[in-house]
């Protein structure tokens, strides 16, 4: 099973320095479904034990430090540390995504307030500080590491879960991360990345048809460049390709594509229960998984192997309603 990470108290346990948890619905339910979950407390497993004193960021919302809120202590170099060594470490457990839960000093994504001072409110300018000088947020100090050390790695905090589109999205992202992982595994090549091209087309028409035209491009024409600088390149913005939500006309956009492919190999009666079926879905009367079921079953029964290699026939259920 698919794996990904996820802030230790988003699945009840009980490690939040009051003991308590956070327990979420949108991790334990909807996404234990689909993937084996690595529960991780930064603040846990550096140690800091429970109860404990809670920590703030504070300082320049740059290069914030993580400490204690009564006694000052800072924990920043131990959080950094351990941030580095753990992200390596999940790496290697095949970790494709992570939740992480939001406003917390060391899990938060993104948005965390950061004090000036130890004990003065968020956000509040030092009396001598430079004009220029943010007042404001800053990512958690594990979640900028895991940032930092997998750049792609699908990350949302617990709240955005909530809406079954961006569930969806971030299912998708997984896998999408899954795919991009195991093509360059061996290391990259030109004629492994084409071959990995030509398997998301119909994903990337379905998200960003501006992002599938300029991947075309860039292994139609790597110039000069090493296979490395394309990889780079190509996973970078296939993945950002991935952040732009598909939609029920750019999914249909998608169906009608493939069923061009199909509809020459149907007889009449087919090909219209097709036609009509992609319709249904395009109005709303049934959920993707119902015409994409009937080009699978088509594509099979016809080998046509350009609508069998779709990572778009795959996984149909993360785009309907969760
Ligand atoms: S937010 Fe992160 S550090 Fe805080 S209790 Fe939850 S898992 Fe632990």
């Amino acid at each position: 099973m698919l794996r990904i990470g996820a802030s230790s108290c988003l699945l009840g346990h009980q490690v939040r320095y009051d003991g308590g948890h956070k327990l979420h619905r949108s991790v334990t339910g909807t996404l234990s479904r689909y993937f084996e979950i690595i529960a991780v407390c930064p603040e846990m497993e550096v140690g800091m034990g429970v109860p404990r004193e809670p920590v703030d960021l504070v300082g320049d919302p740059l290069a914030p430090r993580m400490t204690g809120q009564r006694s000052g202590r800072d924990w920043s170099e131990v959080m950094q540390r351990y941030g580095r060594r753990r992200a390596a470490e999940l790496e290697r457990l095949g970790v494709c995504g992570f939740v992480l839960k939001k406003g917390s000093p060391s899990c938060g994504p993104d948005g965390v307030p950061v004090r000036a001072r130890r004990g003065e409110a968020p956000g509040a300018r030092r009396l001598h500080a430079p004009p220029t000088t943010p007042p404001g947020a800053a990512s958690g100090l594990f979640a900028r590491e895991l940032a930092d050390a997998l750049p792609l790695l699908p990350v949302e905090p617990e709240d955005r879960l909530d809406d079954p589109s961006v569930c969806g999205n971030f299912i998708e992202r997984v896998h999408a991360y899954r795919d991009w992982r195991e093509c360059v595994a061996e290391g990259p090549s030109m004629s492994r990345l084409q071959d990995f091209h030509a398997s998301h087309k119909l994903t990337l028409l379905a998200h960003s048809e501006r992002h599938l035209r300029l991947l075309g491009r860039l292994l139609a024409e790597p110039g000069n460049d090493a296979p490395e600088n394309v990889a780079a390149r190509y996973g970078g913005a296939w993945m950002e390709a991935l952040k732009q939500p598909a939609t029920r006309r750019t999914h249909t956009n998608a169906l009608q594509h493939l069923a061009g492919f199909l509809s020459a190999r149907l007889d009449r009666d087919n090909r219209q229960r097709l036609t009509r079926l992609v319709d249904d879905y395009r109005l709303g009367k049934v959920p993707l998984s119902a015409p994409v079921a009937l080009m699978r079953r088509h594509a099979a029964e016809h080998q046509v192997d350009y609508v069998l290699r779709q990572s778009f026939l795959r996984f149909p259920a993360a785009w309907d309603p969760l």
